[in-house]
């Protein structure tokens, strides 16, 4: 008989308490998700790690995205496969008016509040929070509602029943985990060549990955991160009263613009990729299409919300330059015939340092909207 491939969870409390009516019923819970698991999925040997950090006071509503991101860094940090991150909070809904909980196929996270569950009858509390994860899992596991067992929308936690996931379900979450598992001995093995893999899972299906892209309506983007837009206009406002800056934008041949703007652009998007937990999409393991799908769109919304940046600096400066009196302006560039073409190339110069910028200054931690909407898979 072959070897039975390891699936790791971790159960992430993240309230700040020590009541053990709240940590000793979660450290069950997460035992009961061991056996459970192990009952329903034979197939793998099943491991759950319960760790309580002290992070989140157990008063008020939580936003679930910064909870996921903490999921993150600790899947990472204790090389977990899934990570359900738990809190007694309620969370903060964005589209829905109430949610107990958020799955994350991308990030493999899923944020559980427990503040809806029967708090009275503890059998009762524990059946429901099983069914609770098990349902979060399976959104994380890529299965869909259907209307027996876990994946029955938990309108009504209070009526949530003990029930194990239908065998065809079963069925797809085994691949699926047999899929990564597989994956990740491959890995092992074989170093993929990562700019090929991407490539390849882009012309795979270019068409739906546009389409995802213009549904984040990226042009918005400098709009809705206005603070750092607005960071970014008042240094280039600086920029643009000081005359040794136009003097070097009038004089910058075009070709030099136009690789320095290509360069700036490419290099703000790889900065904010980079810089914020959106690079860690899931980490290495698992070059599975669905994620790397993932991350070429949001690769693609962040270009395309810096290439709008770039245009909105732009036309802001030629705005200016517009503005400024001729004479002093012929003074600063040295140039007593200014051609008013050369403003143009002044603009541009000056966008793309405002790019590089606001690359530098900011992140989309700001645009909480377009994280939410490539992260979350639902409100449940
Ligand atoms: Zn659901």
């Amino acid at each position: 008989m072959p070897q039975k491939h390891l699936v790791h969870l971790g159960w992430l409390l993240a309230a700040d308490t020590d009541k053990q009516s709240v940590v000793s019923v979660s450290e069950t819970a997460s035992e009961r998700l061991e056996e459970t698991l192990a009952q329903q999925f034979p197939h793998f040997h099943w491991r759950v790690d319960f760790v309580h950090r002290h992070r989140y006071a157990p008063k008020g509503s939580l936003s679930p995205l910064p909870l996921l991101e903490l999921g993150v860094q600790e899947k990472i940090a204790n090389h977990w496969d899934y990570v359900v991150v738990v809190v007694p909070n309620e969370l903060l809904a964005r589209e829905r008016v109430h949610t107990i909980g958020v799955p994350s196929s991308a990030l493999e996270t899923a944020v559980l509040s427990t503040a809806n569950l029967s708090r009275h009858d503890p059998a009762r509390q524990m059946e429901q929070l099983m069914m609770l994860t098990l349902h979060l899992l399976g959104h994380v596991w890529g299965i869909e509602h259907c209307d027996e067992g876990p994946m029955i929308p938990p309108e009504a936690p209070q009526k949530l029943c003990y029930e194990p996931f239908p065998p065809f379900q079963q069925n797809i979450i085994v691949d699926r985990l047999e899929e990564v598992a597989d994956q990740r001995l491959e890995e092992q093995t074989r170093q993929w060549n990562s700019a090929v893999f991407y490539w390849r899972a882009f012309w795979a299906d270019p068409k739906s990955i546009l389409i995802d892209i213009v549904g984040y309506a990226p042009w918005l983007l400098p709009f809705r991160m206005a603070r750092l837009t607005a960071a970014t206009a008042v240094s280039l406002l600086i920029l643009l009263l000081t005359a040794e800056a136009w003097e070097m934008g009038v004089n910058l041949s075009p070709s030099r613009l136009v690789l320095g703007t290509v360069v700036a652009i490419i290099v703000a998007t790889g900065f904010i990729f980079a810089g914020k937990n959106l690079g860690q999409i899931s980490r290495e393991v698992g070059w599975r299409e669905q994620l790397t799908r993932t991350r070429l769109v949001v690769v693609g919304t962040i270009l395309s919300g810096m290439i709008s940046l770039w245009l909105v600096l732009f036309l802001f400066s030629l705005l200016v330059g517009w503005l400024l009196p001729e004479a002093i302006l012929s003074r600063w560039v040295q140039i007593n015939d200014l051609d008013r073409l050369m403003l143009f190339r002044h603009a541009a110069f000056m966008a793309m340092l405002g790019v590089l910028a606001g690359a530098l200054g900011g992140n989309l931690e700001e645009d909480g909207a377009i994280k939410a909407r490539l992260f979350f898979d639902e409100e449940t």
